[in-house]
């Protein structure tokens, strides 16, 4: 299994919540960034064993600000070299207000059949608040023009613990969302990320975060709601219908090696090798040889805390017998307390959170690594 991922770094404008790579500049850019994608492209295919992948991520910054040629293009120079297959998962992250028919039409020659979206929450005043273009409506009518072309898979992000956000907002989030017929839902508790606008607000005390007792109650409301609409809570902030999980971010919890070319973008051969693209679009535009990045060779430790992280994270857990005897020894003696408090519990030979578990799974997390 292989799993390829694109990452483009445009945005028409920042949030301001959000610290990814990402710059504002014009289309013209964005041209020459197709075009040192597919130089990489060519450079890096052998990367991963093999040249089937089962899933591709266009992810960003905002991919639905690409033109549809230079997407169409990305896709053809991407079949020079891999071959889906079947059944495979090829997404794109987009704006809801990208969403127009013409941006439909425009991936009717491609393979993505499926769209995550940046909905972030339904409330005028809080979407005004974090900086996003689009408005509720633009969320609602972009989920149903998908539908109408035929692209059923569709997943919203949202976040909760917003700035002033009440429990009847979030309340109202989470109804709308799941009132769309989406298959997947990923919903982030907001983080301060340093040097981000909303981080320095907060230093200079114009905003506060949300307390403990309200992000725990959003997130319990969260857990029933998806559950009540039938949806699987797979991983920490990830929910889906039976099947719609997300293929390819399922593979970087499962240790699947993966492509990954842009700037920024990261990739893993499945072993011990780690490598990062610089964050620097005009570096990656202008590379002569091989982009700027740096490459990282994994410690058996970092290994084995990356095991523990990822997959604690998801409904499935640590499998026990995938651990080395000493590490499993390691694993289960750190474990000890919180087995015997309920936030753990060992199910067919694997360890994982409980319901309780899961609203301190930091502390928990970074206990049962080395
Ligand atoms: S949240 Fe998305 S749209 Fe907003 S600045 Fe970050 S990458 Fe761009």
């Amino acid at each position: 299994m292989n799993s390829l991922y694109l990452h483009f770094p445009f945005c028409k404008s920042r949030c301001i919540y959000c610290d990814f790579y990402s710059t504002t500049l014009g289309q013209d850019m964005m041209a020459l960034y197709i075009r040192a994608l597919e130089r990489e492209l060519a450079k890096r295919h052998n990367y991963l064993k093999g040249s089937r992948v089962h899933t591709i991520y266009i992810g960003g910054g905002t991919p639905s600000l690409l033109p549809s040629g230079l997407l169409n293009d990305l896709f053809k120079a991407i079949s020079l070299f891999f071959t889906l297959e079947p059944e495979a998962e090829v997404t794109i992250e987009a704006n809801p207000d990208d969403v127009t028919e013409e941006w439909l039409e425009g991936l009717k020659g491609t393979p993505v059949n499926r769209i995550s979206m940046g909905a972030q929450t339904f409330n005028e005043k809080l979407l005004h608040f974090i900086g996003r273009r689009h408005n509720s409506q633009q969320t609602i009518d972009a989920v149903k023009a998908c539908k109408e072309a035929g692209i059923a898979n569709i997943s919203l992000d949202l976040i909760y613990g917003l700035p002033n956000q009440t429990f009847e907002d979030w309340k109202h989030d989470v109804e709308l969302a799941l009132s769309l017929d989406i298959k997947h839902l990923s919903a982030y508790s907001l983080s301060f990320e340093e040097d981000t606008k909303l981080d320095s607000m907060l230093k200079k005390g114009l905003v506060r975060e949300a307390d403990e007792e309200l992000s725990r109650k959003m997130y319990d409301h969260l857990i029933s709601a998806t559950s009540k609409a039938g949806f699987l809570h797979y991983e920490i902030s990830n929910f889906a219908l039976p099947g719609y999980h997300s293929r390819h971010n399922s593979s970087y919890w499962q240790g699947t090696p993966y492509l990954g070319l842009g700037a920024g973008a990261h990739s893993y051969d499945g072993t011990r090798s780690r490598r990062a693209n610089n964050p620097d679009i005009m570096a990656y535009i202008n590379a002569k040889e091989d982009v700027p990045h740096e490459t990282e060779v994994l410690s058996d430790e970092a290994i084995y805390n990356e095991f523990i992280m990822t997959r604690l994270r998801t409904s499935n857990g640590i499998p026990l017998d995938e651990l080395a005897e000493k590490d499993r020894e390691y694993c289960l003696s750190m474990a000890e307390p919180y087995l015997s408090n309920a936030l753990l519990h060992i199910k067919n030979e694997h360890l994982c959170l409980t319901k309780e578990g899961i609203f301190t799974s930091n502390n928990i997390i970074s206990d049962l690594m080395k």
